[in-house]
């Protein structure tokens, strides 16, 4: 019998190792402190980035035997504003990236793993938060206070499918906002690295933006904000704990 495997964290990085060493024939235990996967995200989409690897994502997941059972669909292209420039066009033969809902509803990327999971017989033990782990472990605990915050908006729209980035510093200071409309859903964020306070107010200049430059179409709204970190640590391995995801940086 192969020692059993504990993991810290049941967000996607906690999720696919628990699905990789599953499959490796590993016993595997995860520890979540919230009550379902998808806690930290609202429904909102995220870009699985497909720019960085000669290898499509969607096959290198399938390489290491993730499933794509959740909301994933291929976006080629998309407009690209920066201060002072004409929006660019961006246009791709391969998929620039690809949209994925996140959250605790049905669909999303954080659902998709966990029926993958629990289908493997992966342990998962909600509920439990380990702050101290005494022990071999893998800690996939997410971000770690906040380099950036996020402030933005779920909604509904008639508008169609597209994406959308921003380069302002008075949208974004020092970061960038972003538009994603699927399928009659759209996600609207500001995510700031400096002057943090600005929050809700670059909320509304992000707003205004794409009202002055495109026939905006928003019904029910659903506002959030959000933070996540931009380091990267020396090492992911000390004191018998290996970081993976985002604690790792
Ligand atoms: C608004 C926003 C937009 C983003 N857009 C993108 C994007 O387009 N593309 C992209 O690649 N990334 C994006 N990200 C980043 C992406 O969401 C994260 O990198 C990703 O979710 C990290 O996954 P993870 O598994 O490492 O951590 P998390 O998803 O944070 O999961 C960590 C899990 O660990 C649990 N946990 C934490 N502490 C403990 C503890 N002590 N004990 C037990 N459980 C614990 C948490 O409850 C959580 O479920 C975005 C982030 C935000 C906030």
């Amino acid at each position: 019998m192969k020692e059993t495997i504990n993991i810290i964290g049941a967000g996607p990085a906690g999720l696919v190792a628990a699905i990789v060493l599953r499959k490796h024939g590993f016993p595997v235990k995860v520890f979540e402190m919230s009550s379902d996967v998808g806690h930290r995200l609202n429904g909102d989409f995220q870009g699985l980035e497909n720019w960085s690897s000669e290898r499509d994502i969607t096959e290198l997941l399938k390489d290491i035997g993730i499933e794509i059972n959740f909301l994933c669909v291929p976006y080629y292209g998309g407009t690209v504003y920066a201060p002072e420039m004409k929006p660019a066009e961006i246009k791709s033969d391969r998929p620039i990236f690809y949209l994925v809902k996140r959250g605790a509803m049905p669909g999303t990327l954080d659902m998709g793993l966990k029926e993958q999971a629990l289908s493997l017989g992966v342990e998962i033990l909600f509920n439990r938060r380990l702050d101290a782990f005494d022990g071999k472990a893998i800690v996939g605990t997410g971000p770690k206070g906040g380099d950036a915050i996020a402030v933005g908006i779920t909604f509904n729209t008639a508008m169609e499918d597209k994406s959308v980035l921003v380069f302002d510093d008075d949208i974004a200071p020092k970061g960038y906002a972003y538009l994603l409309v699927n399928q009659g859903c759209g996600t609207m964020v500001t995510v700031l690295y400096r002057e943090y306070r600005r929050g809700n107010e670059c909320f509304e200049d992000m707003k205004r933006f794409f009202k002055d430059n495109m026939a905006l179409d928003i019904k029910n709204e659903k506002k959030f904000g959000s933070y996540g970190n931009f380091f990267i640590r020396d090492t992911q391995a000390h004191n018998k704990k290996l970081y993976i995801g985002e604690s790792a940086g």
